[in-house]
C-alpha cells in the first residue's frame, strides 16, 4: 500500500492533497496515513499468524497518542522503554498486562510503575537491573516476570549508531552467561522468568540474522527447560527493513518464514516488537522553501524543515527520499541516481547554525523556488520523537489522515509553549 502518491502533479496523502494540509497548519508540517500504518500491523500479524503473535509496537518509534489508540484498537500491544512510554500507553487505552518494558537503565520508579501496571514481562538488561527488579517486587510484595535480553554476538550490518546484537555494545547480557542468569532467577522468589529477548539493531535488510538469532533462543531455551525452568516466549524484538528508496525491504512473510519453525520447534509464545516498519512509511515531513543560493559551486535549497525537526541524516547519516509538493516529474525509480533530466544538483539545508544541519547532500530534485513544498519521505519512525527545540524553533503540527478526512492530534508549538517552563522563575 501506498500512502503517499501523485495525482495531477501533485503529492496526496491518502485521499487529500497535501497541500491543502500545509495551507491549513502551516509548516513543517508531519503528516500520517492512519490506513498505512494498520495496514503494516494487519501485514505482519498476518505473516506470523501461525503462530498467534504478541505484537509490541516499539512506542519509541513515533509516540503520538492517537497513533497509540489507533494501534491499541486494531489489536496491537506495545514495548516501552520508559516510565514516560508507559504513562502515554496507558492513556492510549492500552490492556498493560500485554506491555513489555526494555532499556539498559530502568529506574526504581519506573520498575515500580511497571509492576502497579501487571505488564507482561520485564525485558532485563542486566545482573544489577535483576537486582533491583527483585528488590522493588519484595517491596510490593509481588512476583515479577522478567525475559533475560540476551546478547547473542550477531552482526546485523546496520549502521555502526543502530547495532544493538554485537558483543560490546551496552544492551543485553552476554548469551554464554544465560545458565548463570536463569539459576539467579530461579532462586528469586521475586522473580519469574518468562523468556528470552533478543533485538539485533535496526533496520535489517536480510533475514538471516533473525533465523540465527531464532535458532540460538531456541538452543538456550532447550538447555532451560531440560534444568528445570519453565519458559513460555521468545521475543526476538524489532528491527525489521523500511523501504527508504525503493522496495529494498523484505516482506514481512520472508522473516515469517524462518522464524516460525524455531517458534513451533520450541513450543513457545512468540512476541514481536516492530517499530519503524510499522509506521516510517506511513509518516512524511512536509517543508518550505525558504531561500536558494549558489554559493562555493554548489546551489543550497534552504527549508524550514531542519534538524531539531529531523535529526536522523544529521545523527545516523540516514537517507531520506525528498520529492517536491507540486512536480510533473515522477519520483525517479533510483532516488539517488546523480542525474536526472530536468533536475538539478543541491544541498537540501534546514536554517540552524550547525554544519551537519541537511536532509539530503548533493542531490537531483526538479528546479526549486521560494515558497515551494518539499516532501521528505519514510519520516514516520524516528522523526518527530527525536525533535527538540534546539535554535528555540518551534514544533511543526501533526496531522493524522483517514481516506478523505483529517485530524490534527499534536498542535503546532508557540513561541508561548517555547519559554512555558522558564517564565514563572524569570525574577
Ligand atoms: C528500538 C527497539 C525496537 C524497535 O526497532 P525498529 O527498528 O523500530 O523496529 C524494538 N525493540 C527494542 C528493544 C528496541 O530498542
Amino acid at each position: 500500500m501506498n500512502a503517499f502518491h501523485y495525482q495531477n502533479n501533485e503529492l496526496y496523502c491518502e485521499d487529500i492533497p497535501v497541500s491543502q494540509l500545509a495551507k491549513e497548519h502551516g509548516t513543517p508540517l508531519w503528516i500520517y496515513s492512519e490506513n498505512k500504518f494498520l495496514h503494516e500491523y494487519r501485514e505482519l500479524a498476518a505473516a506470523f499468524a501461525d503462530c498467534d503473535p504478541v505484537i509490541c509496537y516499539s512506542v519509541k518509534a513515533n509516540s503520538n497518542l492517537s497513533i497509540l489508540k489507533s494501534l491499541n484498537e486494531a489489536g496491537c500491544s506495545f514495548d516501552v522503554v520508559s516510565g514516560g512510554e508507559l504513562f502515554r500507553v496507558g492513556k492510549a487505552g492500552a490492556d498493560t498486562t500485554r506491555v513489555v518494558f526494555a532499556g539498559v537503565g530502568k529506574t526504581d520508579s519506573e520498575i515500580h510503575d511497571a509492576l502497579a501496571q501487571n505488564i507482561l514481562m520485564f525485558n532485563v538488561e542486566s545482573e544489577a537491573e535483576l537486582d533491583a527488579i527483585s528488590a522493588v517486587a519484595e517491596q510490593m510484595k509481588v512476583v515479577a516476570p522478567v525475559a533475560l535480553r540476551l546478547n547473542p554476538d550477531i552482526d546485523a550490518r546496520t549502521h555502526h549508531k543502530t547495532t544493538t546484537g554485537k558483543k560490546g555494545n551496552k544492551f543485553g547480557m552476554d548469551i554464554e552467561r544465560h545458565n548463570a542468569l536463569a539459576a539467579k532467577v530461579l532462586s528469586d522468589p521475586h522473580l519469574q522468568l518468562r523468556g528470552i529477548h533478543m533485538h539485533l539493531g535496526s533496520p535489517i535488510l536480510t533475514t538471516e540474522p533473525y533465523e540465527k538469532a531464532a535458532q540460538k533462543a531456541v538452543d538456550v531455551i532447550a538447555e532451560l527447560r531440560e534444568k528445570g525452568h519453565v519458559i513460555d516466549w521468545i521475543n526476538l524484538g524489532g528491527g525489521f527493513g523500511l523501504s527508504y528508496r525503493n522496495d529494498e525491504a523484505p516482506p514481512y512473510s520472508e522473516y515469517a518464514k524462518v522464524i516460525i519453525p524455531y517458534i513451533k520447534q520450541a513450543k513457545c509464545r512468540l512476541a514481536l516488537e516492530p517499530g519503524r516498519s510499522i509506521i516510517g512509511n506511513a509518516g512524511v515531513l512536509i517543508s518550505e522553501v525558504i531561500f536558494t543560493k549558489r554559493e562555493g559551486g554548489k546551489l543550497f535549497i534552504i527549508q524550514n524543515g531542519a534538524m531539531n525537526d529531523l535529526v536522523r541524516p544529521a545523527m545516523y547519516d540516514a537517507f531520506h527520499k525528498l520529492w517536491p509538493v507540486h512536480t510533473p516529474l515522477p519520483v525517479p525509480h533510483d532516488p539517488e541516481a546523480k542525474s536526472i533530466p530536468d533536475c538539478e544538483t543541491c544541498d537540501v539545508v534546514g536554517p540552524i547554525c550547525e554544519s551537519c544541519d541537511y536532509f539530503a547532500k548533493d542531490r537531483a530534485l526538479p528546479v526549486l523556488k521560494r515558497g515551494d513544498l518539499l516532501c521528505t519521505f519514510s519520516a514516520g519512525a524516528y522523526g518527530s520523537v527525536m525533535s527538540s527545540n534546539y535554535n528555540s524553533r518551534p514544533r511543526g503540527a501533526e496531522i493524522l489522515v483517514s481516506k478523505n478526512e483529517s485530524r490534527l492530534v499534536r498542535r503546532k508549538e508557540t513561541y508561548e509553549d517555547l519559554i512555558a517552563l522558564e517564565i514563572d522563575f524569570l525574577t
